[in-house]
């Protein structure tokens, strides 16, 4: 996608004295290539586009043409899964293996569940009116032009958990990526159109933050969808706020792993792996609060930092590495900052706190575990987006659920209890989006979104696709 854009189908050249913004490989420092810092004239064009091809043949599609077109995407999206999977690992950092299932993998199983949805939805419900003789029918339509902005941890899986309820709503897009990994894309557009998806259906726009605020106030817009930051995710609702534009919102995170007195604690380790760990601690629904019963405290310290020194760092492309680098210089100097500040406010450092001494180039942090923390501290109330997490001692249940609750986040979670009505009903106790008893998934049946600061609406289920549509309702009298 260097120095273009691709919209209406076809990859155009971006004006004249558009700026280059660089992509860098975060495990080795060094440039893999430039995508344009798109502005107004692109993004006209983009929005432009996506406005025609809802005048056309799209706009008057079937639920069932709109299925078989996203099979078809799905299916293009799998044969480029092993190439979509290197490009990404080699701009964000994230091991070959989780980017192949959390990019064209998980692309194509949202593509798949709309399209499923496309087709058995009604496009409309008669029912009998109660105020006077006759029907009414109630329309599903589509909002119209949408723009999806994503962040760079998870970029494909996160897009298309917007364009695939977006396509089977009869919506389209105009997708902004984040300019840490923007290369990829290519690949989303060859596969768009390999799928036939009829031109200005999918448009992409590369930038920054000034090129997503200007999709997002642009006049022809009808609807975003953002991913990112809860700083980033105010700044958008007050403008779609201010511009009365719907506006999805799923943001950071600061979750819980709740270890009961009774847990199985290879059980829990084995699934903290991952849910405390994925991508470098880059991840929204990481259990980066390790809540633990004090009988158990230091049973689950020795468990964390075997799992913590288990890691292996390197090359995110090579098959045995198991944690790669952080996305940027920043971000790894913001992460030794919040543990500094974590020594500072009387926690411990059980192993990691530092930058692994093997490895010369890249962005890398040992994976960290913070002891004896308070939960009202900064590293248990703010997201570190790093690979630190911090233990915390309960007293009891109740006292689990009241830290966990003490957040001004509520996205994930876990359970983690030999006793499963006990786990329930702690489970249910805690505020968050998306809570797991003894493990934690996204599934596409599943609703996913955050409470409080964690976001606004949801995405996935039957409820993802509902945020995509605009209800309409026509009066038919009798007679
Ligand atoms: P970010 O908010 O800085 O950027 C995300 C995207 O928004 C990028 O494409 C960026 O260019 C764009 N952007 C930034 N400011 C904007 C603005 N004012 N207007 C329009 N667009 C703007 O976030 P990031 O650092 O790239 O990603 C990490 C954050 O994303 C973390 O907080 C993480 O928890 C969150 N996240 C949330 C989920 C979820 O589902 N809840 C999933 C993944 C990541």
């Amino acid at each position: 996608m260097s120095q273009s854009f691709y919209a209406g189908g076809a990859h155009i050249a971006v004006a004249p004295g558009t700026p280059s913004l660089s992509v860098v490989n975060p495990a080795t420092e060094r440039p893999l290539g430039t995508i344009p810092d798109c502005a107004a004239a692109e993004i006209d064009t983009a929005v432009g586009a996506a406005q025609s091809a809802l005048l056309g043949a799209w706009g008057r599609s079937s639920g069932d043409e709109r299925a078989s077109a996203m099979e078809r995407f799905a299916n293009a999206m799998l044969e480029r899964s092993n190439e979509i999977a290197v490009a990404v690992s080699q701009q964000n950092g994230m091991p070959l293996a989780l980017s192949a299932a959390a990019n064209a993998i998980s692309a194509a199983a949202s593509l798949q569940y709309y399209a499923g949805l496309a087709r058995t939805v009604p496009p409309a419900e008669v029912r009998p009116a109660l105020s006077f003789a006759g029907n009414i029918v109630v329309r599903r339509q589509p909002l119209g032009v949408v723009a999806t902005i994503v962040p760079w941890n998870y970029p494909q899986g996160l897009a298309f958990m917007k364009i695939a309820p977006a396509l089977a709503a009869g919506c389209a897009i105009v997708l902004k990526p984040s300019p840490e990994t923007s290369l990829d894309t290519g690949l989303i557009a060859d596969a768009a159109e390999e799928a036939g998806l009829p031109p200005g259906v999918l448009n992409i726009v590369t930038g920054g933050r000034e090129t997503g605020s200007y999709l997002v106030t642009h006049p022809g817009v009808h609807k975003v969808a953002f991913t990112g930051s809860t700083a980033a995710g105010r700044v958008i609702a007050a403008q779609c706020g201010q511009a009365l534009k719907p506006v999805t919102l799923e943001l950071g995170g600061k979750s819980a792993a709740l270890v009961l007195d009774d847990a199985d604690m290879e059980a829990t380790l084995g699934g903290l792996g991952f849910l405390s760990f994925a991508n470098a601690g880059q991840s929204c629904f990481l259990n980066s609060r390790i809540i633990v019963a004090r009988s158990r405290y230091e049973e689950m310290v020795d468990g964390l930092i075997t799992l913590a020194r288990s890691f292996v760092l390197g090359d995110p492309t090579d098959e045995a590495t198991t944690m790669g680098p952080l996305i940027t210089a920043a971000q790894r100097e913001r992460v030794e900052g919040y543990v500094r500040g974590a020594l500072a406010d009387g926690a411990s450092i059980a192993t990691g706190g530092r930058r692994p001494q093997h490895l010369e180039r890249g962005w890398f942090y040992e994976p960290t575990v913070a002891i004896d923390v308070d939960n009202r501290s900064t590293l248990a109330q703010e997201e570190v987006f790093g690979p630190v997490v911090a233990v915390i001692a309960a007293d009891n249940d109740d006292d689990a659920v009241a830290m966990a609750n003490d957040s001004e986040f509520g996205l994930g979670g876990t359970v983690w209890s030999t006793d499963r009505d006990r786990a329930d009903s702690v489970a249910r106790q805690v505020k968050t989006g998306t809570i797991g008893v003894n493990m934690w998934t996204l599934d596409p049946a599943a609703p996913f979104g955050g409470h409080k600061a964690s976001g606004l609406g949801k995405e996935l289920g039957p409820e993802g696709l509902d945020e995509y549509v605009n209800l309409t309702s026509l009066f038919l009298p009798t007679g």
